[in-house]
């Protein structure tokens, strides 16, 4: 006959700090670099261009994307020198998370800084890079570059579907 009462102290309970994640074991300003930046998925999303109404602060999201951007990737297509290369790209930070209220919810890091939890899309959840573009999540496929738009048009691309998104 076991010891059912040690069995039972072995098996942690689901809602213990162990049982977590660990990207909900810790805060992001207490995630290291390389964690923090495992964080991202790569939708590309803060990426596109977007128009901010002046009387109410209202955020629309177009699908043009910064010309820097890899079609294929859905990634920076110069991590290093972005700032200097795009001066508009916002660098997101520990410190500046209260900040981007303009980031689309589903951004990795809006949902862990808001308390919630990741997508079960994501690729930590899923071990898959590849299987945020397969639930639809990232601009791949469905963005056109700044280059190839004026800036006069750019309210004719105004598109809802950067705010949307599936868990
Ligand atoms: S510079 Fe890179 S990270 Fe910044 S908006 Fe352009 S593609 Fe995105
Ligand atoms: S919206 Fe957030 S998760 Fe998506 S690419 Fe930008 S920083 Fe990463």
């Amino acid at each position: 006959m076991t010891d059912q009462s040690d069995t039972k102290a072995d098996i942690p309970d689901e809602n213990s700090e162990a049982a977590k994640p660990w990207w909900k074991q810790k805060s992001l300003a207490e995630m290291s670099r390389p964690e923090w930046e495992s964080i991202c998925d790569h939708c590309a999303k803060c990426c596109l261009n977007k128009l901010e109404d002046d009387s109410d602060g209202t955020v629309y999201y177009t699908d043009i994307a910064c010309d820097l951007l890899n079609a294929k990737t859905c990634q920076c297509g110069d991590y290093a020198n972005r700032e200097t290369l795009v001066p508009d790209c916002v660098r997101l930070t520990m410190d500046n998370l209260d900040d981007l209220y303009w980031m689309p919810p589903s951004c990795a890091y809006r949902l862990l800084h808001e308390g919630n939890d990741l997508p079960e899309w994501h690729h930590l959840v899923t071990g898959d890079k590849d299987s945020i573009h397969q639930a639809g999540e990232s601009i791949t496929g469905r963005f056109v570059y700044s280059k190839t738009i004026d800036e006069n048009n750019w309210e004719e691309r105004i598109v809802e579907w950067p705010l949307e998104m599936k868990r």
